[in-house]
């Protein structure tokens, strides 16, 4: 039977957690907001159209950020770059030692791979936990982390890194926020997750343009003749929320079968059915460019014939994938393209910089969650000492010690 992330018993008995301080990626460089992390059902919070479906969603701005953001950095006892479940238990451990953390990912939604890939399949080897979601799991450690009051920058790659002079390190986002970190812990995993690109020749030169991973702005697409590929919740959701305003919508997915909310597909069908939009089972094959300009694409159904698709603007929705990107550039040493660190304090080659999950390598490394669970407690220890040398470092129960209890808000 298909897990579904919502309503299953092993969510019984958790108390749906509060919610949690995220900076906005866009326009409000200084404002923050709320956001449920129930807010993500299955994996189309990435961009999901404003209104959808789930009403939970959140609606996070499309714009860029605001020159304000760029202009002040942030001062940070230490930044985790990435939100998965490493990076969100490296929070917590930090906390317990009183060590305050910004938390920086490119997706606008935390808990990476188990969020973004897998959300509704259950989980069986967390200790204790006999099976956990794994959407459950980030929704668990979020509120785990919540009485540390970790900042989370949501929609926010870290593209730059440097060590500065005064040993502290300078990071900042492609959307424009920087950080002034006395520590870095890189909880990257795979990488950052970028869209799966349309794949057809001569594609590259209109992307960002006539061709988009996302939508920026829906006011734009009003009156235009869209095509839109995937068969996912954004696809879907993107669908409904567009063919209103579109002067024409076709919608192309390889199969028959949908992995979107089966309620948006009877919506979609019944469009298609009122002749108010066309479906077509297909894959992209080319481009239809005259003088320079995208007029429509060719789309290959799975007989093999040709469908020419009029269109100004074509969305692709074929979800994301990880990349390690921009972290094989800041001259950390690498193997096999992961960072190489130490077993005792999980620091890279570089002092003061620390890597914890999929991202790092050593020997015997294993790729499991519970592996990042124990290097971000011992990776904590080894960042306490790199800001505070002088501070005697003490091992302290959460059960017994008055201070944890104090840390974590908790009475004696
Ligand atoms: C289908 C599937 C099933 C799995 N099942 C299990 C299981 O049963 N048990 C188990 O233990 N493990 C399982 N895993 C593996 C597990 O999901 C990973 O080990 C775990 O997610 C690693 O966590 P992480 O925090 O290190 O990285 P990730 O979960 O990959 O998160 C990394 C985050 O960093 C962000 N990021 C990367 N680069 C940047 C950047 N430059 N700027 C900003 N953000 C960035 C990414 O967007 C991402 O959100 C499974 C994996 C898959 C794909």
């Amino acid at each position: 039977m298909r897990q579904t992330r919502h309503g299953q018993s092993w969510r019984a008995g958790l108390a749906r957690p509060a919610y949690y301080k995220v900076q906005r990626e866009a326009g409000a460089s200084s404002a923050s907001f709320t956001v449920s992390p129930y807010a993500r059902a299955g994996q189309t919070l990435y961009n999901a159209p404003p209104n959808s479906a789930n009403s939970e969603r959140p609606t996070l701005s499309q714009t860029a950020p605001s020159a304000a953001s760029a202009a002040a950095p942030i001062s940070a006892e230490v930044v985790v770059i990435g939100a998965g479940p490493c990076g969100l238990f490296q929070v917590f451990e930090l906390g317990l030692l009183g060590i305050s953390a910004h938390v920086v990912d490119s997706l606008k939604h935390p808990g990476g791979q188990c969020a973004e890939l897998y959300p509704d399949k259950p989980i069986y080897d967390i200790p204790a936990i006999p099976v956990c979601g794994a959407q459950e799991l980030v929704d668990r450690l979020l509120q785990q982390i919540k009485p540390f009051k970790a900042e989370l920058h949501l929609g926010h790659e870290v593209t730059e890194f440097a060590r500065r002079d005064d040993g502290r390190f300078h990071l900042a986002t492609a959307g424009g926020l920087i950080f002034d970190a006395g520590a870095v812990v890189i909880a990257a995993g795979l990488g950052s997750f970028q869209p799966r690109r349309i794949g057809v020749e001569g594609a590259e030169v209109f992307e960002g343009g006539p061709i988009q991973y996302r939508v920026k702005s829906a006011a734009e697409l009003a009156g235009k003749r869209l095509v839109i590929f995937g068969g996912g919740d954004s696809a879907l959701d993107w669908t409904l929320e567009l063919l209103p305003r579109a002067a024409s919508l076709d919608l192309v997915h390889r199969r028959k079968e949908f992995r979107a909310a089966p309620a948006s597909v009877s919506r979609m069908r019944e469009q298609v059915a009122a002749g108010r939009m066309r479906l077509f089972e297909g894959v992209p094959q080319s481009l239809i460019v005259n003088d320079g300009t995208v007029r429509g694409v060719n789309v290959k159904s799975p007989d093999g014939a040709l469908h020419a698709l009029d269109a100004e603007q074509l969305l692709v929705f074929f979800g994301l994938h990880p990349k390690l990107g921009p972290i094989a550039d800041w001259g950390l040493a690498l193997e096999k393209r992961a960072l190489r660190v130490d077993t005792e304090k999980f620091q890279t080659s570089l002092p003061g910089v620390f890597a914890v999950g999929d991202i790092n390598t050593y020997p015997g490394k294993k790729k499991l969650i519970l592996s990042g669970f124990h290097e971000a407690a011992l990776a904590a220890f080894g960042i306490q000492h790199h800001l505070y040398p002088q501070k005697k470092q003490f091992l302290q129960y959460t059960t017994t010690s008055p201070v944890m209890h104090q840390r974590l808000g908790v009475p004696d």
